[in-house]
């Protein structure tokens, strides 16, 4: 048997994927928000799963909405065990071999999945000092978890793993270095699961080896991040020592002279929490363009917005700056992939990426890359000296492997 149940808990709402690795599908997802608030929402999918050969619409899918107030993550493990009962799958007939947790920092001690024993416990804990406003909500996860399946291994998967083989040039700020020791200032980086499924299934799609390939991943969701993979490695990438650095994302404002923060605490007169919330939720698309969806964005830009068309001209910038930074680390590029929310569905930002790469013979072909579709493309055009795919990431099915193979 090779289901495993996925949990990704945040601090007020819980993501659940019964997964069955063997026929990489996901039988069952759902999604409990506003846990601890006056009302919860509650929502359950059960996926039409093709047999081999045949696709099944997504449109067949059956979708269970509720709302009822939902006061801690245990009760938000019950709410989900009724949804299972209520609507199935079965999980007697699918019962979970093992249950995989997406933890956000493993800092510098965990790179593998890691079954989760009460040590790895006080250990991530520990590391929230670090993602302060993440890893206690993975725990509270893990902590519900193991009550509601207590017979079963539990593993955890970290965003930071996959980033663990960056070199330490890559890695390490340029401060003081006593002072970056003390308070484990380095660059972690995240998303690693998506950029290291991604670079998998880019390499297995063109059909080459992931040994000596150079591949560039950019990661656009709400969040967003890119990463060099060398030969299957992550070697650089854009997120540092927490989300907030490089690209341009929904709300972060990525890359910044960091003296703007003690200007705007000097004479702006904000505190650190302010401060804080203006990069990590008030910046980025929305506090450039007054929305953090790129559907939004580039609506008014098409319709004239000069404030919409701003911010998509700087997130495309900085897009174009981080690709051509990083074939000059990877010294030259066989494969770029774009996934994710952004990735996945905006022609328009893939083209624009990667518009000026043509003096190296990267061409993006406009009728491939303006057809929809599912599952991985390619959009380069025939005589392309790189590859350019489209990747829907799965960090479900990838947790549910690494979660298999840890156990
Ligand atoms: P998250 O980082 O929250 O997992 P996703 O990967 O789901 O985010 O990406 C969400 C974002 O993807 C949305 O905020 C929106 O900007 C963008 N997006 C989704 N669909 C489209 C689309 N058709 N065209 C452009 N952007 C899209």
């Amino acid at each position: 048997m090779s289901v495993v149940l996925v949990i990704n808990s945040g601090s007020s709402s819980l993501k659940y994927s019964l997964v069955d690795v063997e026929r990489e599908a996901e039988l069952a997802g759902g999604l409990i928000e506003r846990i601890g608030q006056q009302s919860g929402t509650v929502s359950h999918t059960v996926r039409v799963v093709a047999r081999p050969g045949e696709t099944v619409p997504a449109m067949l899918d059956v979708r269970h909405s509720d709302e009822r107030p939902i006061a801690d993550h245990g009760e938000a493990f019950d709410v989900m065990l009724q949804q299972f009962a209520a609507h199935g799958p079965d999980l007697a007939g699918h019962p979970p071999v093992a249950v995989g947790h997406r933890v956000v920092h493993g800092g510098a001690r965990f790179f593998e999945p890691t079954p989760i024993t009460p040590l790895v416990e006080i250990n991530i804990d520990e590391l929230s000092v670090l993602a302060p406003l993440h890893n206690p909500a993975n725990l509270a996860g893990i902590r519900a978890a193991k009550a509601a399946f207590a017979d079963v291994p539990h593993v955890a998967v970290f965003d930071t793993a996959f980033h663990q083989t960056l070199p330490p040039a890559a890695y390490t700020y340029a401060i003081d270095a006593e002072v970056a020791r003390n308070h484990r200032i380095r660059r972690y980086g995240f998303h690693g699961t998506s950029h290291k499924y991604v670079s998998e299934a880019a390499a297995a799609f063109v059909g080459r080896p992931l040994d000596g390939l150079r591949q560039i991943v950019f990661h656009l969701g709400n969040g967003a991040s890119v990463t060099a993979v060398d030969g299957g490695r992550s070697v650089e990438t854009s997120m540092g020592f927490t989300p907030l650095e490089g690209l341009v994302m929904g709300t972060r404002s990525g890359d910044i002279d960091a003296a703007v923060v003690f200007h705007l605490a000097r004479r702006g007169g904000l505190g650190t929490d302010q401060l804080d919330a203006l990069l990590n939720k008030r910046s980025g698309l929305l506090g450039l363009g007054g929305s953090n969806d790129m559907r939004d964005i580039l609506a008014r830009r098409d319709a004239g917005d000069e404030t919409a068309s701003l911010a998509y001209d700087v997130y495309i910038h900085r897009l174009r700056a981080y690709a051509g930074a990083y074939i000059a680390q990877l010294g030259g590029v066989d494969v770029i992939s774009f996934t994710a929310g952004v990735g996945e569905n905006a022609a328009a930002v893939r083209a624009d990426a990667l518009a000026t790469l043509g003096f190296m013979g990267v061409r993006v072909d406009a009728d491939r890359n303006a057809e929809r579709g599912a599952g991985t493309r390619r959009i380069s055009a025939d005589d392309s000296s790189v590859e350019v795919l489209v990747v829907p990431t799965d960090e479900e099915l990838e947790i549910a492997r690494q979660t298999l193979s840890a156990i």
